[in-house]
């Protein structure tokens, strides 16, 4: 089903009027995690203002160690929403568990399966009854054909409206969090005809690796980017180290709008 040989055409996703994919651009923007209300809407403001058309934040968080902030759970949830009400776009947030399925499907505009769950199987077989579209990362060592896959058991499954998102993939190079595989848009560009994001922020773990690596993405055709974007990055709860601050972020959209003008 996300074959390229039998859609030639791209498919366009719709996420609560938003489109992704074709010449539509995607720009998902916000913190790690949702940490308060107050938070996440002047983040989501400020990165409305600069051109963002969705909002991220995580409220179910993959951490690696038990002891760390593992997210504000559903009272996480309530705020995107109600960041949503105050900003008018729509949120996008991981889902981690079959158990908040029904929760999501009411209230989130774009689920998120993150790199960790990317072969979660009966996870993304109960996806096919969503109604929301869903933005499938990469797994840490996932090849491309096990990546296309996992959005076949979602598509198989019913659910037809997934987007792709690159977001970094593990190799010996310790420096940066992961290496960012940007030859992953021409190459599943070719594959399917589903949309391909990029989020440079997850990818090198630096926040001064997302601009050239943003650029970069949408130079080699990417149909969007989700990046990380905080108010106070020292005192982030999650990944402060790679996140933009409101003004970079501005800065960078600036950019971006010149390169997706040209390509
Ligand atoms: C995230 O986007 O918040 C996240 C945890 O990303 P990943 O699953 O790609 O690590
Ligand atoms: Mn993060």
């Amino acid at each position: 089903l996300a074959n390229r040989a039998f859609h030639p055409d791209d498919s366009i996703i719709d996420v609560s009027g938003v489109k992704v994919g074709g010449e539509h651009l995607a720009v998902i923007a916000g913190p790690c995690s949702v940490e308060s209300y107050e938070q996440v809407l002047e983040i989501a403001k400020a990165a409305k203002a600069s051109g963002a058309n969705m909002i991220r934040g995580g409220a179910f968080k993959p951490r690696t160690s038990p002891y760390s902030f593992q997210g504000l759970g559903l009272e996480g949830l309530d705020i995107l929403c109600a960041v949503r009400d105050e900003v008018g776009l729509p949120i996008v947030t991981e889902l981690m568990s079959p158990d908040y399925l029904d929760v999501f499907n009411e209230k989130v505009d774009l689920i998120q399966i993150g790199a960790r769950n990317m072969q979660n199987f009966d996870l993304l077989k109960q996806l096919g009854k969503v109604d929301r579209p869903i933005l499938l990362k990469r797994g840490l060592n996932a090849t491309y054909e096990e990546w296309i896959m996992s959005a076949e058991y979602i598509m198989a499954s019913g659910n037809e409206n997934v987007i792709l998102c690159e977001r970094g993939i593990r190799t010996f190079e310790s420096f940066t969090r992961n290496t960012l595989d940007l030859q992953s848009i021409p190459v599943l560009n070719s594959k399917t005809h589903l949309p391909v994001i990029i989020d440079p922020s997850h990818a090198g773990g630096k926040w001064w690796l997302v601009e050239p690596m943003a650029k970069a993405a949408i130079a080699a055709g990417a149909n969007g980017l989700m990046i990380e974007v905080h108010n106070d990055p020292d005192s982030a709860l999650c990944d402060g180290a790679q996140s933009l601050k409101p003004e970079k972020f501005d800065a960078l959209m600036k950019q971006i709008r010149q390169i997706a003008a040209v390509v």
